[in-house]
């Protein structure tokens, strides 16, 4: 039951109407270093059941006029190459929803002065797998983005290098409200298709509606599980955090705060194995009700260090280690 006076903090997805349309950012294609062409690509994801799908070859943007989208919401975007990182790597910045035709800026343009032209063009604008860049938090600081991809199944593929969310939560500690999308980064080449998607509440099935919702922060992504509900507010007399969370059958559901704070949940039999036979499937939740003492340190916990804001997020994770996750929660 959702407390009739709880207030919508920046970044819940899960309040109010809407569509839930599920679908990958990131995708190369003919057109760049992609082996399949723009069609073919959207092909590969309807027969997933994706609801979109954002064809980001590099440095051009894929008129979704010319493909065959065979169902798919066509977000027109691009992954850009940007320079200026401070150990002379690169940035890949996704600008998801910009007019196709719109000329780029160079690959050598600075990464913080491309990020900016992004987002004053209308795109939702991520950095792509900061940590396969070779890319540190102070470079990532630098730039205006609503996000990055705290998972790019090919980078994971490519070199166990496709996992970004200690920078995001270095991000969020240093006061950036970053959100975090989870992608395929497609190349046809590999096993990437449907490993990784985000997972949006749009109010309509249109490009345009799910680029707003990308830049609003109502959506979550996942690997695997997904996350049904989640709310979270502070009791009256400031002393206990209450967050709600429900979910498809999951091993087990964190909340985590800046810093060190964190919380999860599991199921009862998970710490006694031994009495669960064997062969039984394992012990699974689909949901728990967090109660989280504030006051414990004396310090404000769950408060961020320095920036007089704090936030929570919710994940969760199944027995394959395959997890989903919903953006910050800012209080
Ligand atoms: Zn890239
Ligand atoms: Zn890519």
């Amino acid at each position: 039951m959702e407390p009739s006076s709880l207030p919508v903090p920046r970044g819940l997805a899960f309040v109010g109407p809407g569509i839930w349309l599920k679908g990958n950012l990131h995708c190369h294609t003919t057109e760049s270093d992609g082996a399949v062409s723009p069609s073919e690509a959207a092909a590969g994801y309807a027969a997933l059941g994706h609801d979109f799908l954002a064809i980001t070859d590099h440095d051009v943007i894929t008129d979704p006029a010319t493909v065959d989208g065979h169902g798919l919401v066509l977000i027109p975007s691009v992954e850009l190459t940007a320079g200026g990182g401070r150990l002379g790597t690169q940035f890949h910045l996704l600008g998801i929803g910009m007019a196709p035709g719109t000329p780029l800026p160079g690959k050598d343009s600075p990464g913080a002065v491309s990020s900016a032209w992004l987002r004053a063009h209308g795109a939702a604008t991520f950095v792509a797998h900061p940590h396969w860049s070779g890319l540190t938090t102070d470079d990532l600081l630098g730039l205006e983005i609503d996000g990055l991809e705290a998972v790019n199944a090919g980078s994971t593929l490519d070199s166990l290098k496709g996992d970004a969310f200690a920078a995001w939560d270095d991000g969020l500690l240093r006061g950036r409200a970053w959100t975090a999308i989870g992608t395929d980064d497609t190349h046809w080449h590999s096993i990437e298709r449907g490993r990784a998607w985000t997972m949006v509440h749009a109010p309509a099935r249109t490009p345009e509606a799910i680029v707003a919702a990308l830049r609003a922060g109502r959506f979550y992504a996942s690997t695997g599980p997904e996350i049904h509900d989640t709310w979270a507010a502070v009791s009256d007399d400031g002393a206990t955090l209450r967050v709600h969370v429900s979910t498809s059958p999951v091993a087990s559901i964190y909340v985590s705060g800046p810093g060190a704070h964190s919380a999860m949940a599991y199921h009862p039999d998970a710490t006694r194995l031994s009495a669960v036979p064997v062969d039984a499937p394992p012990p699974v939740i689909q949901g728990h009700d967090f109660e989280i003492d504030l006051r414990r340190d004396g310090k404000g916990p769950f408060a961020g260090e320095g920036t007089g804001r704090t936030h929570v997020r919710v994940s969760c994770m199944d027995w394959y280690q395959r997890r989903a996750w919903t953006n910050p929660i800012f209080f």
